[in-house]
This record gives C-alpha cells, structure tokens and sequence, in this order.
C-alpha cells in the first residue's frame, strides 16, 4: 500500500503542494515484505497512481483565504476573516510520543482506567491465557511482536461488548527462581511501556505455592492413571549443566563438526541358515559401519542392517600413488588396517560401493552379494571388549544415503538403537557419569571425557587395533543445551517418563478440535505430537518443583500412589515446594507411612519446565476469579509447537481428555527488513526500546514512541516471519502521521460541535450519505479482520480509507463547506455530521492497535461522548466498537455504483485540469469552468441533475472544487469550440466522457474565491458570491462586525 504526504491540513501546517514527496511513495505487499520503489509504483501499489496524484492544488481558494485570514494577512480578503470557519484543536499535530506517551500511561494509572474497563464487564470472558517467556532478560523484537499481538486482541476484545465478550486480564507468566523475579519486574516495566494492557499487579508465577500445588495435582493424576513410569532409557543428557534436557531445551547450532569414523567388526560366525556361503572368507571378513560419534563404540551391543537392502561382500585393493592422485581423491591418510598386506574382506551396501571407493580411496571389488536379512544373527567380536555380539535387523532408519548401510547399534545412547535393542533384548550400556566422563565399565577409557580426550582414545585405539579405515571430520546438526550452549550427548539413565502412547490417539483427536491459525499448524502440531516418544519428565536440578516420589532404601523402589502425592501436595499448598527439601521423610509422607520412613529416601529429582509451564491450565485458568477452562485462546512463536502448546496440550489430555485452548494462533520470528536473522555480529538487531525512545544516535534512531512499534505489528502478517528495519519504520510513522493528521482534521472542524446540531440521516446531502455508506462498511471489514486476528488487513484497509476515500476526495471536497459554508449552515453542519460519525468510529477502531493515538485524540474531544446507557466514556476503552448502522449500509446499490462513477469522473478532471493549469489557462482549480458531454443519455441526465442540485454540496462543480461545470447536449462546435483544454476518457471502461476546461466566468469572491457570475450583484457585500452573501448575512459576527 502506498504512502503520501498529502496533508489534509495545508491550512495550519504551512505546507504546500511542493511538500508532496512522490519518493516516498512505497508499497506494502501482505505477506509483510515491504517492497520500496520509487519508479515502478504502478506494478506494486494497490491503486493507481492517479488516485494519488488527485486533488493536489485544486481546493487553494478558500484554503488560501483562510490561512491568510489565519495569519491575518494585510490582504483584502481579511475583511471576511472572521466569518470563516477555521479549523481549532488542542490535539498535537506531532505525536511527541516521548513526553506524551508516558502522560497517557499516567492518565490511565491514575484513573484505574484497566480496572474500571475490567469491572464494567457484564458480558462473557474471553480468556487469552498468556504462555510462558523464559525469564532470561532484556526484551527482544520477538517478544515486542509476541505481546502487542496479545494486547491488540485483548483491546479489542474489552471494546467488543456486542459479542458478550469481554476483557480478562493477561496474566504474566514467569519461571522459578529468585532471579525470574527480578527479571519479570524488568520485563514488566517494558511491557508496560510498548502500552500493553494487564493485571500487572496480580501476576501469576510458577514459583507460588498455589502453582506448585496444581502442578503436583496435574502429576499425581497422571500418575494415578498410569501414564507416569520409571525407565531406564537413552535421553539427551547434558554434561555441562549435569541434567537430562528435553528436546526444547535442545537447540542446534550451524557448524558442529564431528569426528566421523569407518570402523570394521570381524565376524566370527555365521548362522547355519547361511549354508556356509561365507565360509571361504570368514576369519578374514569384517563388517564395515560408521559412527559420528566414536565414543560409543564401548557400549557397541550389535549392528543393524536393513532386511531390505542388497549388500556386498567386497576385496579392498589399495591404488598405486599416482592412481589415487588421478582418482582425484583429496590426501586422507590411509589407516593401519589399509596398509596391511592382507587386507580384510568387508561386508557393505552395495549401492554405497562407488561412493566408499572414492571416498577411502580404494578399489573395491564386489565377491559376493547378499540380502540384509541373509546375514541377521552372524556373529561379530566387539573390537573393545572382545565380547561376540549379533549383527540385527534395525528399521527404515537404516538407508545408503550416508555411512556404509550397516549401523553400529548402542542402545543406551540413541532412540533408534534403544528400539532394536528392546527388540533383541540387547544389553542397554550406558558407561559414561553424570559429567559426561567414561566410567569403570569402560574399562581402559575410565575417566576420559567422551567428548574430548575419550573421544579421541576410542579412535586411536581402534586404529592401533587394526579396526579403523578412515576418520574424517562431518558438519551436521546436533544438540546443543540451549542454557550453557554446550554440545548434550545421548545417554542412558534412570528418569521419570509420561507414556505419552497412552494418551497419544485422545491428544491427535482433540487437535482436530481446535482452531489452528495459521491453518497449517495443525499438520505441524499433528507431526509432532504424532512421532514423539515418552516425554522424560525428571530433570536433576535443585531447583524447580519435585518429582514427589520416595525410593526404598534396599529395593530402590519408587513409593508414589494417591495418598502419598495428596500429602506432599497439601504441604507444597501452604510452604511451597522447598518445604520438599527442608522437611524430613517422616513428615513429608502421610500417617500410614510413617513407622516406615526410616526405610525411605526422598527423590532428588524435579520436573521438566515444560512440564511446570504445561500445568498453566490447571493453576491458572482453573482456579482465578473470573477465568475457566479451556482458554479461548493461546498465541506464542511458531516454537512452541514442541514446546507449550504441546506439553500443556499432554497434560490436559492426559488428566482431563481435552485441549486447554479453543483457539491457537502461532506467529513466526523477526528478522532484519532484508530477511536476515538479527544479529549482534551482523549489526543488524532492531530493539524495541530504542525504537520507542530513539538510539544514542536520534537522527539515525529517532524515537517513534510504541504506537508506531505497534503499528508496525498490525502491517505484518505474523503467520509467517515479518521483518523490520529502519526503512520500514521510517515508513511506518509516515503513516502513523497520516493517521494522526487525519483524526486532527476531524477534531479541528469539530471544535463547535455538540450532537444536538447533527442532521438526520435522510436530510443529508447524497455525498454525504455515500461517505457514511463508506465508513459503515470499513467498520464492517475491521471488525471482521478482528475477529479473525487478522491485523494486516485492518492495516491496509484503515490506510486506504484515510488517504484515498477521505484525504483525497471527501475531505478536501467538505473544506469549502467547513470553512465559508456558514457557521451553522445546514451545509456545514451536515458535513460536521458525517465527520463526528468518522472521528468517533475510527478513533474507536484503531484503538486496540494505536491505544496512545487514540487516547490522545479522546483526551482532546471537543464534546463529551455519552453511551447508550446516559453514562459518558471519559476514556476511549470505557466507549464500545461502534454498533453498526443499518441505515447507512441501506444506500442504493445505483448510488453506489453511480458514486464510483463520479470519483472516476472527478480523477479525469483533474487531469484536464492539470494540463490547464500547465498551459497557464488556470492557477487554482477554483479559476475554472468543467463541461462534460456523454452520450450515455442516463449519466447525462443524473449529471446534469447534480448541476443544478438543491443541494449546494451535492453540486458537481463543487466536487469537482471548479467554479462552474455544466453538461454540454452535444459537441456542436459552437458549445465546444470556445473550450481550450480537452480531454476524453472511458468511465467503468465503457461509457465515453468528453471532458473540456475553461476560465470560470464572472468574479471571483473575496470571501471563498470561487468564481461567479453573481458578484458585484449584492450592494452591501459587491465582492462576495451568492453564497457567501448569504453565510454573511445569516451570521451574527457582533463584535467582529463592528470592529470592520
Ligand atoms: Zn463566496
């Protein structure tokens, strides 16, 4: 969508046609990429240029008297100045946001204003349950997105009584630990700021006991129906923070390298089925596989093959030097193994043949093919341990697009191994501690660090040991603990697990049921939820909310049933849950139990965050005042498919069979206007407090205030990721200031007015009622664009009603009515009418996106504003969205069609016009005459009727802003000939127009400037036009009067 700068408010800005900066003309496309052109506008821009290029000099005439009647200019036409009806407000044409921003948060803090919107409510909640931001620090771009999102939804929702919905507070959602509270006060205060609206007062933390509480009644009932287990199982352990982590605390860095090797296993023996067909090769046959991390090699309990796949038994000859230089091979050291005489025969994929020759730098000669089922169940020597182990029969996972088609099996360090070692009933061997350190069971690399020097004695003593081919170094993706940004490893340990395959059909079925936007989410969350394993619950921190289980002393058997988590969790309600750490066993575990505690111990471990954050619903939205289960709706990042949404969708499934939410909305991230990912060492980083206030550098950085932050949020389409830069914001506050001009217009020519002077709808001239037609239907579309959270629509449509349908036509067509129509002229008061409808509509629709803008403009109101109910809204939020106008929407589909005509018409003119001015025939638009000719007999007619309308704002020549138009009956030379600028056109491109421009005939008048036949006519007033006689002589100007 296009910007300009024309001003509706030439009169008091002191600008002037030459400030109209056609480079700053840009679009905006809807997918939130903002395109800049400065030539090509046509292609981009919603609209033709020409709406834009409207009415730019045409409406001088009276604005030009009136300014020179505002700065009491010397000139003749001060004689009138006081009949003139100049605009008047206290409303700021500059937003000031810095000093202003801030008054209003004082004005709404000091009137309780949230309150008294809060406790108005009479209808139905609507429940935005606010998500979990980590409490880790200064805000970014993100959450600035993430929050306005939710406090434009939650405004509107507060102005949106018709629906019986209402506003319910977002309550802030902050994670344990001292620090987090310091952090969310930090946090809230920038929140504020950015004008987002909530019970920052009574926030909702997860460290509150009542909190605890509920979360420990989310696990005993999950529990209680068998969903929680105890297992030793593979889980992603990290060494540096010493804890299990679960996969959204994973995050995965570009450019980790690993040490990726080729090892060989000798095979020993082969299963009689074989018939003895490897015979022949047997002592001397090795099984090719390899690993990315060579580290688990030691706890090695089989390899896996694909039944499916064909593989070779292949003779490995070395090429002479020079052959492996032709060969292209980049210089890899050959391995011990390689430069034996004897080299061992081995077993591959066959389709991996070439690729392994090139990248060994071997020839490999096929002997023999077999499927991966013939050599299931032949056995290997493990090259570590010398122990014989199977060769097995893995899944799908096992393909030839990397590696050798045989996969080195660990089942206590990855989730495919852990499934094919259940179902062989492999040893699951895990000999690496807490810190990431080889234990005793690894025998030799006791003590080694496995992603260091342990990783590194592996290699070397597979190679000393003749089982190593080939190590080269292999970029992939892997987890990385997103706290301490160091690399996780796959690990086997006892944890707690929620057997996610026991709720996992009731979980996709209540996903159906929700409303996913954007649409596609719902695959996303489907995909998810559908492939995910059991959700590892324990972690082994100190801090956080304890897993309230107690373990035999001898047995090591978990005691946690109904009763005892009952117990725990009435304790945790009154002391919070260090009580879990400072109380004794005897005191923790209810009545019946404790004779025994000396035979028990206390768990250490707590609970997954996510599992902490997953239990909002149960603390929240179950058991505050005014809020119920399920929430209307949840709206965080894209992200939280695997993080929030999921793990609160588990737990409400799993203990209450239904999802907490009704509604999802998921916004993507933010990235640099370029579509970069910001960053510091890119430089690129847009912060949204620098954006309010201005950067160190003001005239780089100037300070937009947050409603142009927030702006910018409605023109995004967040479904996907937006962007943001300077140029995007520069635009955003021309915009901004094209907003603000035109709610300063609507204030300035309300300055006299009071609703007992509006004039019934059916006494209002066609424009006019075309004008509310206009507004009734944008009203419409924003109100539906809401419901649908679609705020870039709103955007786009706001933008071009502003500028195109008020700024280009009907504003500057109402001036002259406004300023020398006569004070209270039906004329003016009419057009006052329809500007009260706009200012109090738009005011109140822009409000949940610009609440400052829109506050400021209430603030300064020129009259009170009373509701339906007799009561006044001293404050925008305390008014309703504009009920909808049934009469207005009632306007003619004819007039409709034939007002387009006329806009059309009148863009033509003005063509005409132009060049007449060019050729100098004309200075002002006012200075001309417009005939028009068609042969369409009907517009003829409906034109000419407007000629002579008795409806002086009705008539053509005054939308026209000419002095004069008349409908010529044909194009007989002696009507035309006379006529020196021309033009014709195509209307709706079918109906021909033939437009002329002449100079207006007669007198120009003192007062308007426009031209008239009738001036010099009126003895009392010789210089003023019939019209303005009128306006003088019906006005009661005492003093003024007296004092010309
Ligand atoms: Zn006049």
């Amino acid at each position: 969508m296009a910007v300009l700068s024309t001003s509706p408010y030439r009169v008091l800005s002191k600008r002037t046609c030459s400030s109209f900066r056609k480079n700053s003309l840009s679009s905006f496309h809807p997918k939130g990429s903002y395109l800049f052109t400065l030539f090509n506008m046509k292609h981009y821009s919603n609209y033709s240029s020409d709406e834009f290029n409207s009415s730019k000099r045409r409406s001088r005439g009276p604005v030009m008297a009136a300014k020179k009647a505002a700065e009491g200019g010397k000139q003749e036409d001060g004689k009138y100045k006081h009949t003139v009806d100049l605009p008047k407000t206290t409303f700021g044409m500059r937003a000031n946001s810095l000093v202003r921003e801030p008054e209003l948060h004082k004005i709404w803090d000091d009137n309780e204003v949230f309150k008294r919107v809060v406790d108005k409510n009479s209808g139905g909640n609507f429940i935005l349950h606010d998500g979990p931001p980590y409490a880790n620090g200064d805000l970014h771009m993100g959450h600035a997105l993430n929050k306005i999102l939710k406090d434009m939804i939650n405004r509107y929702k507060s102005l949106d009584e018709t629906t019986r919905k209402d506003l319910t507070p977002i309550k802030l959602r902050a994670k344990a630990a001292k620090f987090a509270k310091g952090t969310v006060k930090t946090q809230m205060e920038s929140f504020k700021r950015y004008g987002v609206w909530a019970d920052w007062d009574n926030p909702y933390l997860t460290l509150d006991p009542e909190y605890e509480a509920a979360q420990i009644e989310v696990f005993g009932q999950m529990a209680i129906q068998g969903y929680i287990y105890r297992g030793r199982k593979p889980v992603h352990w990290s060494p540096s923070s010493r804890t299990a982590l679960a996969e959204a605390e994973l995050e995965y860095p570009e450019g980790h390298v690993s040490r990726s090797i080729y090892a060989i296993f000798r095979l020993v023996t082969a299963p009689p089925v074989l018939g003895g067909i490897l015979n022949e090769y047997l002592p001397n046959l090795c099984l090719a596989i390899w690993t990315t991390t060579p580290w688990t090699i030691p706890a090695n309990a089989a390899v896996a093959v694909n039944a499916k796949l064909q593989y070779a038994i292949v003779e490995v000859q070395t090429l002479s030097e020079d052959a492996s230089l032709s060969a292209g091979s980049k210089k890899r050291q050959l391995r011990n193994v390689l430069k034996e005489k004897k080299k061992p025969f081995l077993i591959v994929a066959l389709d991996l043949v070439p690729t392994l020759e090139a990248k060994w730098s071997v020839k490999l000669v096929v002997r023999k093919t077999l499927s991966g089922s013939d050599i299931e169940n032949c056995r290997y020597i493990h090259p570590i341990s010398n122990k014989e182990c199977p060769v097995v029969v893995g899944g799908d996972y096992i393909t030839t697009e990397s590696g050798t088609g045989l996969v080195h099996t660990a089942p206590g360090h990855g989730q495919e191994d852990y499934v094919t070692g259940l179902k062989y009933g492999l040893p699951i061997l895990s000999p690496v501690d807490d810190d990431g350190k080889f234990t005793e069971e690894a025998g030799q690399f006791n003590g080694l660090d496995v992603l260091a020097d342990g990783n590194v004695a592996v290699v070397k003593y597979l190679d000393e040991n003749l089982s190593l081919i080939m190590e080269e170094p292999y970029a992939h993706k892997y987890p990385y603990d997103w706290r301490t940004k160091k690399p996780t490893i796959f690990r086997a340990t006892e944890q707690w697990f929620a057997s996610v395959e026991g709720f996992r059909q009731s979980a996709m079925d209540a996903i159906g049921h929700v409303k996913w936007i954007p649409a596609q989410a719902e695959n996303r969350i489907s995909a998810m939820t559908s492939s995910r394993s059991d959700w590892c619950i324990s972690r082994q921190r100190t801090w956080g909310v304890p897993i309230p289980v107690f373990y035999h002393v001898q047995t090591k058997e978990p005691l946690m049933n109904e009763e005892t988590i009952d117990h725990i969790k009435s304790i945790i309600a009154q002391k919070g849950s260090d009580a879990w750490w400072y109380m004794k066993v005897e005191d923790l575990l209810p009545g019946k139990y404790r004779d025994k505690a000396s035979e028990y111990v206390k768990g250490t471990d707590t609970m997954d965050v996510w599992f902490d954050s997953g239990s909002s619903w149960a603390a929240v939205l179950g058991r505050r005042n005014g809020l119920s289960f399920p929430a209307d709706l949840y709206v965080e990042g894209t992200d939280q498919h695997r993080g929030w949404f999921q793990s609160s969708l588990l737990t409400s499934i799993a203990t209450k069979g239904q999802a907490p939410y009704s509604s999802v909305i998921t916004h993507g991230f933010v990235l640099d206007e370029k579509g970069l990912k910001m960053s510091k060492s890119l430089g690129n980083v847009v912060d949204p407090q620098s954006v309010i206030v201005g950067g160190k550098n003001q005239k780089e950085a100037p300070g937009y205030g947050a409603d142009v932050l927030r702006l910018w949020v409605s023109s995004v389409d967040y479904t996907g990721d937006v962007m943001i830069g300077p140029q995007v914001l520069r635009q955003m506050s021309d915009i901004y200031r094209k907003l603000r001009g035109t709610l300063r217009y609507l204030l300035g020519n309300l300055h006299d007015w009071h609703a007992d002077n509006a004039v019934p709808y059916h006494d209002l001239p066609m424009i006019d009622r075309h004008a509310l037609f206009q507004l009734e239907n944008v009203v419409t579309s924003i109100r539906e664009s809401y419901e649908n959270y679609q705020f870039f629509k709103i955007f786009q449509v706001i933008q071009r009603f502003v500028i195109v349908d008020l700024s280009n036509f009907y504003f500057d067509v109402a001036k002259d009515r406004l300023y020398v129509g006569g004070t209270t002229s039906s004329t003016r008061r009419s057009c006052q009418t329809v500007l009260e409808a706009h200012l109090l509509s738009i005011v109140r629709v822009i409000a949940p996106i610009l609440p400052h803008l829109a506050e400021d403009v209430w603030q300064n109101l020129p009259f009170k504003y009373t509701k339906e109910d007799g009561s006044i809204a001293e404050f925008v939020f305390e008014s309703s969205w504009p009920a909808s106008n049934k009469t207005r929407l009632s306007f003619p589909a004819e007039e409709v069609d034939f007002w387009e005509k006329i806009l059309e018409l009148r863009t033509e003119v003005n063509k005409v016009l132009e060049v007449a001015r060019t050729g100098k025939l004309i200075g002002s638009s006012l200075e001309a005459k417009v005939y028009l000719h068609t042969s369409d007999a009907r517009l003829a007619s409906r034109l000419r009727e407007m000629c002579e309308a008795n409806n002086d704002a009705d008539t053509l020549h005054r939308i026209f802003i000419t002095s004069q138009a008349e409908i010529l009956p044909s194009m007989e030379n002696e009507l035309t000939g006379n006529v020196p600028h021309t033009g014709e056109c195509l209307i709706q491109g079918k109906t021909k127009v033939w437009i002329g421009v002449s100079r207006a005939e007669g007198g120009k008048c003192e007062r308007c400037w426009n031209f008239s036949l009738q001036v010099g006519s009126f003895s009392e007033h010789p210089t003023l036009c019939s019209r303005c006689y009128n306006a003088v002589s019906v006005q009661h100007f005492p003093a003024v009067a007296m004092a010309t």
